[in-house]
């Protein structure tokens, strides 16, 4: 993070890696007398996680609010079925026709 885009970040939300306190600009931190709508990179050096003390060092951007939070893991959840491999799908068409089979069975066995 050497590049420095003020506009773009002044909102944006940044959390806490040691124990996931979420500092919003648009709250500000009321424990440390900042302002709301002070930016992220707007903050004392001094300013440390109201939770837990972390430095500033330790707070991951995690993107301003409104935008899909969260982005990467949704990703990955959407991914979930296209990353089975063919051994498994193959499990999943064959173990679907096998419960179909035995459903029929038990259909017949009924009359
Ligand atoms: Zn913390």
């Amino acid at each position: 993070m050497t590049t420095e885009t003020p506009d773009d970040t002044l909102l944006d939300r940044f959390e806490c890696r040691a124990c996931g306190y979420v500092y919003e600009p648009a709250k500000g931190d009321s424990t440390r007398a900042i302002a709301v709508g002070t930016a992220f990179a707007d903050l004392p050096i001094t300013w440390r996680c109201p939770v837990c003390g972390a430095p500033k060092k330790q707070f991951s951007n995690i993107g301003p609010v409104g935008s899909p939070s969260g982005f990467k893991e949704n990703l990955n959840y959407g991914f979930g079925v296209n990353t089975l491999t063919p051994g498994q799908k193959n499990l999943l068409i064959f173990g679907g026709l096998a419960i179909a089979f035995l459903f029929l069975l038990s259909f017949y066995n009924v009359r």
